[in-house]
């Protein structure tokens, strides 16, 4: 994927040439100062209720769009039923917001339709012309199952807005495939899909295992509901949420005090800090380190401890990702580990510094962070 290059991006590759060129000591790069920048925007529908009207998109039989399966059944669940099914996402965010976010759904009191050569996005387009004006976001449900191999569904924060930010005005939307709403599923299904396609609605981007796997489109992380969501249930088929969320978008959203966040800077000699898991929104405990790399970039240490959301995951471990923030919106953000799983004993360098994992327990990553050698 090409990003388009805004005057953001240009001044942070000025102030990076400065940074590094001169020789100018690192602590005065602020790449998570950037970051937050970029982020304002977001805090305000990230952070208290944010309303989402739930619309049922009915889809002919005779769609010639691709992205539907040849199949002649249908969802059969209206809005209302929806809705009600979506409350756990609800108690997932409020989770890993500590309280702070609370997404609601609302059924609509309509439905939409597409004609048989429509595409999928003419379901969102149709959402929007009816959405309410108290309406943040519309999510969208087609009655149709999407076909094998192609997307479950996307999401964008719409437009940045002040004063009137509603969905009809910011088009911010979430839309899926009926895959998951089917009788099937019975009262339980899957929300790992939704969870991540809200994710988009908060303006954060995939993550990845690998900066190759960034470029390939390869959404292979199971650490991040921003990359593989449906990780969990491919570990137990019986888990229905999306794994935890990588501290950096916590941070983009406010639901992290920037104070939590540790700044180590490579020209300081090596320093030891304690971190609790990303999982741990309400505390004032340091939650993860930040190493500036350049001007717009920084690795990020953290803590995932298998408990909650991350219950899948075998014992506690540490994750160095890497964060460029480029761009004028969190979409644009390239975010991929660049270590393994680093248990007790553990060491990873890159990036002109080096990373040990001196012990992990009782809830908390004692983590030494030094120059590389
Ligand atoms: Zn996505």
């Amino acid at each position: 994927m090409k990003f388009s290059v805004g005057p953001a991006m240009v001044m942070a590759f000025l102030a990076g040439s400065v940074g590094c060129g001169s020789g100018e000591p690192s602590e005065y790069l602020d790449p998570v100062g950037r970051l937050l920048a970029t982020s304002e925007s977001v805090f305000e529908r990230a952070n208290g209720e944010d309303v989402w009207e739930v619309v049922v998109c009915r889809i002919p039989l005779q769609s010639t769009d691709p992205l539907y399966a040849m199949l002649d059944d249908r969802m059969e669940r209206d809005a209302v039923e929806i809705a009600r099914l979506l409350q756990p996402v609800t108690e997932y965010f409020q989770r890993w917001s500590g309280g702070r976010y609370e997404p609601r759904f609302v059924p609509a009191s309509f439905a939409v339709s597409i004609q048989a050569t429509d595409t999928s996005q003419q379901c969102v387009e149709h959402a929007f012309e009816q959405s309410s004006p108290s309406s943040s976001g519309v999510l969208v449900v087609a009655d149709a199952q999407h076909a094998e191999g192609s997307e479950g569904g996307r999401g964008g924060p719409g437009a940045r807005c002040s004063g009137d930010c509603s969905a009809q005005t910011t088009r911010r939307y979430v839309y899926v495939g009926a895959s998951d709403f089917m009788s099937v599923w019975g009262s339980e299904p899957p929300l790992d899909l939704i969870e991540h396609e809200l994710g988009h609605g908060l303006d954060w981007p995939h993550s990845s295992l690998s900066a190759e796997g960034l470029d390939d489109v390869e959404y292979d992380s199971p650490y991040d509901l921003m990359s593989n969501n449906a990780s969990a249930r491919e570990v137990d088929p019986r888990l229905r949420h999306g794994p935890g969320i990588l501290v950096v978008n916590l941070l983009a959203t406010g639901w992290i005090d920037p104070a939590r966040v540790e700044r180590w800077s490579p020209d300081e000699d090596s320093r030891v800090v304690d971190i609790v898991p990303r999982s741990r929104l309400t505390s004032a405990e340091s939650i993860a380190v930040a190493i500036p790399i350049d001007a717009s970039t920084f690795a990020s240490v953290e803590l995932v401890e298998a408990s909650g959301d991350d219950a899948f995951h075998v014992g506690d471990f540490v994750l160095v990702h890497r964060i460029v923030v480029i761009g004028e919106t969190g979409f644009q953000r390239r975010q991929h580990l660049m270590s393994g799983e680093l248990r007790e004993g553990d060491e990873w360098s890159g990036d002109g510094f080096t990373v040990r994992v001196v012990r992990i327990d009782a809830g908390a990553a004692r983590i030494e962070i030094s120059g590389a050698a």
